[in-house]
């Protein structure tokens, strides 16, 4: 039966916007030594727009624009939302592939288009020029993720998005640091983008380029170090870990699939929320014991 604390628990929480689906999840939330956060949609706006586009070879950086926004128009990554708001009017694709993780293909006008990360180019087997890469690196020191873009397999543009963090969201993780709690991040992102975001918050643990499927593990890796993990996420990737953590914490804002996976949901997208709940969670634990 559920502790009657719980329940008083669950309702003070509710006040402070964090909505417990299940009793486990709150007592887990107050035993938690370590806080994961996902970073595209949780401690970003997740809305990432385009701000650098350079053109590579002798593509034209218009052309190139257009023929990666032809492909993206079918994808519903964030970073495609970003490009078809970039370029708009672009035409159709045909044969579109969306590789999650990688990134997406296909064919404008007789023409084989992909955009993705560059462990997608390594995958295709597209051969990059050192400058380019340098020029890449120094993109993702800003906290912006480059995005290539490859037509008939030569490299024809190198594109950055940046997505702001949250407002509010390093003052939020101060606080929980101020709890006592560790905090990491993990993405999908590049390695050099995700760690420029963490150092603009703070967080010195960093999973990046981290596959879909592969979030549960890695929360299950910390697990297995001995840590009580809590994990907050939004997106549909995101369920098997908020699943597989010991305390599940779903944006409201998020995925519906994400919402169901989780134990407690935060009300709006807000961080502040985290800090709030861990509040309550650990006063509830010290009334059951
Ligand atoms: P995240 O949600 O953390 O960005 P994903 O697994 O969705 O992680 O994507 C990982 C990386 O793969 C992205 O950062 C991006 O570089 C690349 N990628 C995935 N899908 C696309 C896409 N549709 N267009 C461009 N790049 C993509
Ligand atoms: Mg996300």
């Amino acid at each position: 039966a559920t502790p009657i604390s719980v329940l008083v628990g669950t309702g003070r929480a509710a006040e402070k916007g964090a909505f417990v689906r299940e009793g486990a999840g709150l007592q887990a939330l107050a035993e938690a030594d370590l806080i994961v956060f996902d970073k595209t949609g949780t401690l970003t706006v997740g809305r990432p727009a385009v701000t650098d586009v350079v053109a590579l070879g002798d593509f034209d950086a218009e052309e190139a624009v257009r023929l990666a926004a032809a492909v993206e128009r079918q994808s519903e990554h964030p970073i495609a939302r970003a490009l078809v708001e970039y370029a708009p009017g672009a035409p159709e694709a045909a044969d579109v592939e969306a590789v999650p993780g990688y990134g997406v293909a296909g064919t404008v006008g007789g023409r084989r288009v992909a955009v993705g990360a560059e462990r997608y180019l390594d995958r295709l087997g597209v051969a990059l020029d050192p400058t380019d890469r340098e020029r890449a690196e120094a993109l993702a020191a800003d906290g912006k993720t480059p995005v290539w873009v490859v037509v008939d397999d030569a490299p024809a543009a190198l594109l950055a998005v940046s997505d702001p963090i949250k407002p509010g969201a390093r003052a939020a993780l101060d606080a929980l640091r101020q709890r006592g709690l560790d905090l990491a991040l993990i993405t999908g992102d590049a390695e050099t983008t995700a760690r420029a975001v963490a150092k603009q918050l703070g967080i010195e643990t960093v999973r990046a380029e981290v596959l879909p499927d592969e979030k549960a593990d890695a929360v299950a890796a910390l697990q297995a170090e001995g840590r009580v993990v809590a994990f907050v996420g939004d997106g549909i990737n995101d369920a098997p870990a908020l699943a597989r953590a010991d305390a599940g914490l779903a944006m409201g804002t998020g995925t519906d699939v994400a919402i169901e996976a989780g134990d407690v949901v935060l009300a709006g997208g807000d961080i502040e929320a985290v800090g709030r709940a861990v509040g309550v969670a650990r006063a509830t634990l010290r009334n059951i014991r």
